[in-house]
């Protein structure tokens, strides 16, 4: 009896009474417990930030450009938010259109100028050899320029390539396409991406063949498109090399916004 006391004793500890075996495993569930309620947390943040996400994502589709500078002037971290959002979205993209943009780059001269109107974190810079203008209403790097992409710095016909990659957000977006028209060299190309159901007629979307021919007008010529993929249009424009000298009344179509799904 004694000697059984003695192993007893040493196994408990002498602030609670408690056997070391016991206490691992009251560990163990509370370490489980601590897991759990840690991933409740992390889902629940997750699903804040999504949350977050969809609102300045409906807001940039709703308002005008100069409105989305001052949203973001007024407090830069929403932009990181929407970024975390908009990477997540693409994880689901079976493809990216701006690698398709990269890889049409590399496929020409790296001569090009390249104007990247919206550029995001600036990936389509940091994968071709050219050089690249990158403007965004929020710079996540120092070589994008803040502007709102209706007025940006470059002087009149200095750019080669004029890249629109899921960026023509605002209500304003014709703005956009005139102000890269002004920068547009003679024959400069003019690369549009953007989400395939917002020119989707049977939803609400935008007839394509309406907003191609509004970009026409605009002092464009079609030289192809592409269709085939699940999630993106892609158009790709030339600048005429000679302007009507009136440019017409353009009948732009209204582009609904893309309002992603909670997942
Ligand atoms: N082109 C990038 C990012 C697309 S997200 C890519 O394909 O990965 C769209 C980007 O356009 C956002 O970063 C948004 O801030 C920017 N944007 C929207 N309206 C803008 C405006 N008026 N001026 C400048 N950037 C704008």
């Amino acid at each position: 009896m004694e000697a059984k006391k003695g192993v007893n004793r040493k196994r408990r500890t002498p602030q609670n009474g408690e056997s070391q075996t016991e206490k691992k495993r009251k560990h163990k569930e509370v370490d489980g417990k601590s897991k759990s309620s840690s991933s409740f947390l992390d889902k629940m943040r997750a699903r804040l930030s999504g949350g977050h996400f969809r609102m300045i994502n409906e807001k940039l589709y709703t308002c005008t450009g100069s409105e989305a500078l001052s949203y973001f002037e007024e407090d830069p971290a929403l932009f990181n938010v929407y970024h975390a959002g908009y990477q997540e979205q693409m994880s689901h993209w079976p493809q990216q259109p701006v690698n398709i943009i990269i890889k049409w780059l590399k496929d020409h001269s790296p001569s090009l100028i390249v104007a990247d109107f919206g550029c995001g974190d600036g990936r389509l810079a940091r994968n071709v050899k050219n050089k690249v203008f990158s403007f965004d209403l929020v710079s996540s790097d120092p070589s994008v320029i803040v502007c709102d992409m209706s007025n940006t710095p470059l002087e009149p016909s200095s750019i080669d390539v004029a890249v629109f990659c899921l960026s023509l957000m605002g209500t304003n977006f014709s703005n956009y396409l005139q102000e890269a028209h002004r920068v547009l060299k003679p024959c400069g190309w003019l690369l549009i991406a953007e989400v395939k159901s917002r020119f989707d007629p049977s939803t609400g979307g935008a007839e394509p063949n309406r907003f191609s021919k509004a970009i026409c007008k605009l002092g464009f010529t079609l030289e192809s498109k592409d269709f085939s993929n699940k999630m993106f249009i892609l158009l790709y424009f030339k600048k005429k090399e000679k302007q009507n000298s009136k440019v017409k009344e353009i009948d732009w179509p209204e582009l609904k916004p893309c309002l992603y799904k909670r997942r």
